[in-house]
């Protein structure tokens, strides 16, 4: 790919694509925002990166933005996913290592993605990762999702934390259910363990609200972020209570620690999400999509369309198969995604508009046409 501008890219030979992936949920404002490109010259022309030793001025407003719009106090940043889910991890580690009486290990779901380092790995839920990587880092132990009884049976005198995504995103657009997560939040504050919420995907508007978990009511004690926050810009932040400032100096950092860049594209592009109130615009066109794939569904028996505001997917019918699918479309000019082998994710940029849903909605059923002869 050479360029992109809102909701299409090209590729060096000049050929347009439609972009219903968004960089994997990455690129929230589209391609190319104008406010990404002059908060990263203006950042550009004043600080690139001092040290993680100092704290920096959007590093302070950005943190402060972020607390000022969820339940939590406190901000550490980090550039992926995976490392603000590390973090996460560690936190919950000392948590139980000071106050749970060296409790360390996290309950996880079955299906759940949380990232590729070891730990990550080990934490996913995603059993043929492991065969080809052992051994696998220890305190990990896998539940599936939506299931209570499972849950309560799993957490013993060695639990520290419970961590999950609130829609599973690679496993394919699965959502914890209501009641499971009202007794997730029951166990946590009954047993003293840490609710960890992973929304490096759900967060920040995907969902149709600004975090994934105001939907339930419900407060996680640790949040993560990555992917949407940076609109493209590596980036990532675990958020957590006051009551969780347990991290000494030295515990967990990097070199690349709230750097100035990183901070001052996060606060244009989280500034921009609450400006242009794209979590509710998500929500709307996410319905419309919704809407708009459930006139393809009986034409070609396309079933189980699911998800929330622009975190969306769909199953094939059987016999077709989605990399087939995903192939022919981006050969016809469309971006979309296939977490399984018989389904299709969709997360555009959160600005979609009704007319490139429309757009997108053509080329579907012209390849799911094409398919079915
Ligand atoms: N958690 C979730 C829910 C994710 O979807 C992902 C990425 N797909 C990650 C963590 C890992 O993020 P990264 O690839 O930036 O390390």
């Amino acid at each position: 790919m050479e360029r992109g501008e809102g909701m299409y890219l090209w590729d060096t030979e000049g050929k347009r694509y439609l972009d219903f992936v968004g960089g994997w949920a990455v690129n929230s404002l589209g391609h190319s925002p104008a406010v990404l490109h002059e908060a990263l010259s203006r950042q550009s022309s004043l600080l690139v990166h001092a040290s993680p030793s100092f704290y920096n001025k959007p590093m302070l407003e950005f943190s402060r933005l972020l607390t000022d719009i969820s339940c939590f106090d406190k901000v550490f940043f980090t550039s992926t996913g995976s490392e603000a889910n590390e973090s996460a991890v560690k936190l919950a580690r000392k948590y139980g290592a000071l106050k749970l009486d060296g409790a360390y290990e996290i309950i996880t779901m079955t299906g759940s993605f949380h990232g590729r380092t070891l730990a990550m790995m080990s934490a996913t839920g995603k059993p043929h990762w492991k065969q080809l990587f052992e051994p696998k880092v220890p305190g990990f132990r896998h539940v599936p999702l939506n299931d209570i009884d499972a849950l309560f049976a799993a957490i013993h005198s060695g639990t520290c934390a419970i961590m999950l995504e609130l829609v599973q995103g690679e496993g394919g657009v699965h959502e914890a259910n209501e009641s499971y997560l009202y007794a997730i939040r029951k166990a946590c504050d009954m047993y003293g363990l840490l609710l960890i919420a992973d929304e490096v995907q759900t967060g920040l508007g995907r969902t149709g609200s600004m975090f994934a978990y105001e939907r339930y009511g419900i407060e996680p004690d640790i949040m993560t972020l990555g992917k949407g926050i940076g609109g493209g810009f590596p980036l990532s932040a675990m958020l957590a209570k006051q009551e969780l400032d347990l991290f000494d100096a030295g515990d967990q950092g990097g070199t690349y620690t709230g750097q100035p860049l990183g901070m001052a594209a996060g606060l244009a592009v989280v500034q921009e999400i609450i400006t242009r109130n794209l979590p509710e615009h998500a929500a709307k066109q996410g319905e419309y999509l919704t809407g708009q794939l459930r006139s393809l569904a009986v034409k070609h028996q396309l079933h189980h369309i699911r998800g929330k505001g622009l975190l969306l997917a769909f199953d094939l019918p059987s016999g077709l198969s989605s990399d087939k699918l995903v192939a022919l479309c981006r050969d016809n000019g469309l971006l979309i995604n296939a977490p399984q082998p018989s389904s299709i994710r969709l997360m555009p940029p959160l600005v979609v508009t009704a007319a490139e849903i429309d757009e997108m909605i053509g080329m579907l059923d012209h390849a799911l046409t094409a398919l079915s002869v």
